[in-house]
Formats: structure tokens, sequence, C-alpha cells
């Protein structure tokens, strides 16, 4: 018995409901909030997206659970006392989709679209001098599943990419970097800094003053990661004084923006409404379905977030 338990609306659930009776035809597949007592004791398999961890834990056979997002810092924690094996989306579509708009975000920043946009406001005609993407370095933070794709992408474009990650990667034509002084060497030579990195203990607030001193004066920020990750007090003061050129930011501490947010009317910021990267329900449905049917036939449970580690 699988149960889908997400805070989707009715309309959506149905539809993700569709595609996977359509993937498992021979599973029993039931939303959360239609399920009774004995389909409750018999779910062994979980289908999340944004659960209560409440439902989970009225599930009291439940052997691990498909998120169908990539993100799912904010369950790890509390997965942790329930011992449940927590498994995230990880979909090459979903790189894909993230890999372009790196580069679209990087391309936007590099082509200098925001000042543009801001001189014709001020009817101001002024040609910005160009430099060439050699001559442009484009720094990653984490080269996961996303942060690869990313990389791969905006090197193919003749961009001078490095990469950062906590156990040290080698990537054909990236400079990658770990630990703390790879991330201050990387910071000296970044003017494109894009951040996906997952929300964990240690990046929580990672992106302060004093790592942006690091970067050169003017450098330009993409956040398509988690909002916690950047502190904003410190983002806002580098932006007025200069030392950040730009923010293109897809993901806020508090989705959506309330009106009063600072964020908006900032005119070096741009505002995106998490839409980097979203999941494709075709692709992720065949993932999550191929998971599932693994488990049934061998018995073989995916591969978990590391709990310890926060991602
Ligand atoms: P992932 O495969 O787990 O990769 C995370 C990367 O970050 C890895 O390279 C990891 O290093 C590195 N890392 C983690 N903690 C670190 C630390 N303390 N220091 C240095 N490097 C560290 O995750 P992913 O699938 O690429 O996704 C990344 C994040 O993107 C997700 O967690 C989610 O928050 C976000 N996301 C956003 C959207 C959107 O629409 N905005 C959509 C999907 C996902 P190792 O390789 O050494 O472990």
């Amino acid at each position: 018995m699988i149960a889908l338990v997400t805070q989707l609306s009715d309309a959506k659930n149905q539809a993700w409901l569709a595609l996977f009776k359509e993937q498992m035809p021979a599973e029993d597949i039931v939303i959360f909030s239609q399920m009774n007592h004995e389909q409750r004791l018999a779910c062994d398999i979980a289908i999340i997206a944004n659960p209560l961890l409440e439902q989970l834990e009225s599930l009291p056979n439940l052997v691990w659970a498909h998120s169908l997002w990539a993100g799912v810092e904010s369950l790890v924690k509390a997965v942790k006392k329930m011992k449940l094996t927590l498994v995230r989306l990880i979909d090459p579509m979903l790189s894909q989709t993230m890999a372009e708009a790196a580069l679209a975000w990087t391309l936007y920043l590099h082509r200098d679209m925001p000042k543009y946009a801001k001189q014709q406001s001020q009817k101001v005609w002024h040609q910005i001098e160009y430099i060439e993407p050699k001559d442009r370095h484009v720094s990653i933070l984490g080269l996961g599943a996303l942060g690869q794709e990313a990389a791969k992408v905006i090197q193919a474009q003749g961009f001078n990419v490095s990469g950062w990650s906590y156990s040290q990667k080698n990537l054909e034509g990236v400079s990658c970097y770990h630990g703390e002084e790879g991330l201050q060497t990387m910071l000296t030579e970044t003017h494109i800094l894009i951040c996906l990195l997952p929300l964990t203990d240690m990046t929580r607030g990672l992106i302060n003053r004093e790592f942006i001193a690091h970067l050169p004066d003017g450098a330009q920020l993409i956040n398509f990661a988690r909002g916690g990750i950047i502190n904003s007090n410190d983002l806002f003061a580098a932006l007025d004084a200069g030392e950040l050129d730009h923010a293109v930011l897809d993901v806020f501490e508090q989705e959506p923006l309330t009106s009063e947010s600072e964020y908006w009317s900032n005119d070096k910021v741009t505002v995106l409404p998490h839409i980097s990267a979203q999941t494709n329900p075709v692709s992720a449905s065949r993932i999550v379905a191929t998971n599932i049917n693994n488990y049934r036939q061998q018995g073989i449970v995916p591969e978990g977030v590391d709990v310890g580690k926060g991602y």
C-alpha cells in the first residue's frame, strides 16, 4: 500500500495519482486524507511533497518515503527521529531544467540586462564595455546532481567555470574546490556566483558579509538553492555598499514574499518566484515508479539522504 502525502491542491493530487496509476497499475495508491485505519497500517511506502510530520508518523509501518522534490531539507531532521529512509528526487530532466536556468540568468548578468533595463527606464543611452565569456569567471557552490549539470552547460558557452563541494570532485574543464581554503580561493576570482547547495546546519547563513568580502567588488550572485543560505541583512548591506552588483534570487526564507518585503523594490535584486527548476511530473513519476518496482521485485530501498550530513 502506497500513501500519497502532500500539501498540494486536490487537482494536483489527482493529476499525480493518475500518473502513478498509469506507471504502477498493480499498486494500491491512496491519497493520505482518504486512507482508512487499515490502509494506514498496511502502508509501507509514501510518495511525498512537503508532508506534515504527523501525517508520516500516522503510518506506523512506513519503510521509506520518496519525495517528489529534489530538496528535502525541511524534512531531514524530522525523519531522523522516525528512522525512515527519505529518498529525494534525482531526475536528469530536473538537472537539465536547472542548468538551463543557471545559464539563462548567467547570461542575463553577463550581458548586463539589469543595467540596460534601468538605463531604458531613465532614457539613458550608454554602451557598457563587452566582456568575453572566457574572461568571466562563474563559480558554482554545490557540485551535486544540479550543480554538475549547470557547470557543464555554462562551461560549454565558453565561461571559466569553478565549483565547490563538500568532497573533492574531478570534472572535466571545471576547477573543483573543497574545504574552507578552497572556497576562499574560488571566491577571490569569481564574477558570477551561483548557489546550488542544500540548506543544512553547515550552509545556513553561509553567504554573509564575511563570505561576500572574499568576492571581488561588483561580483554578482544567483541563488537557486534555499533562502536560508543567505544572510539577508548582510546581502542588502553588501548591495548598498557596491560590494555586490546584483543578486538574482529564486528562493527566500519566507515564500511567497509578502508585499512588504524589501526584495521587491531593491533595483539591485531580481526576484523570481521559485521557478528555476520545477519537478517534471512525467519524468518524476517514471523515476518514482522505477524505484518502487525495484523495491517490490528485489527488496532494494533506494539510497536515502544522509540525515547526519543533512542532505
Ligand atoms: P545534491 O545532489 O545533494 O548536491 C549538493 C551539493 O552540495 C554536493 O556537491 C555537496 O557536496 C555540496 N555540499 C553540501 N553541503 C556542503 C558544504 N557544507 N560545503 C560544501 N559543499 C557542500 O543536491 P542537488 O540535487 O544538486 O540540489 C541542491 C539544492 O538545490 C537542493 O538541496 C534544493 O535546495 C535546491 N533546489 C532548488 C530548486 C528550485 O527550483 N529553486 C529545485 C530543486 C532543488 P558533496 O558532493 O561532496 O556531497
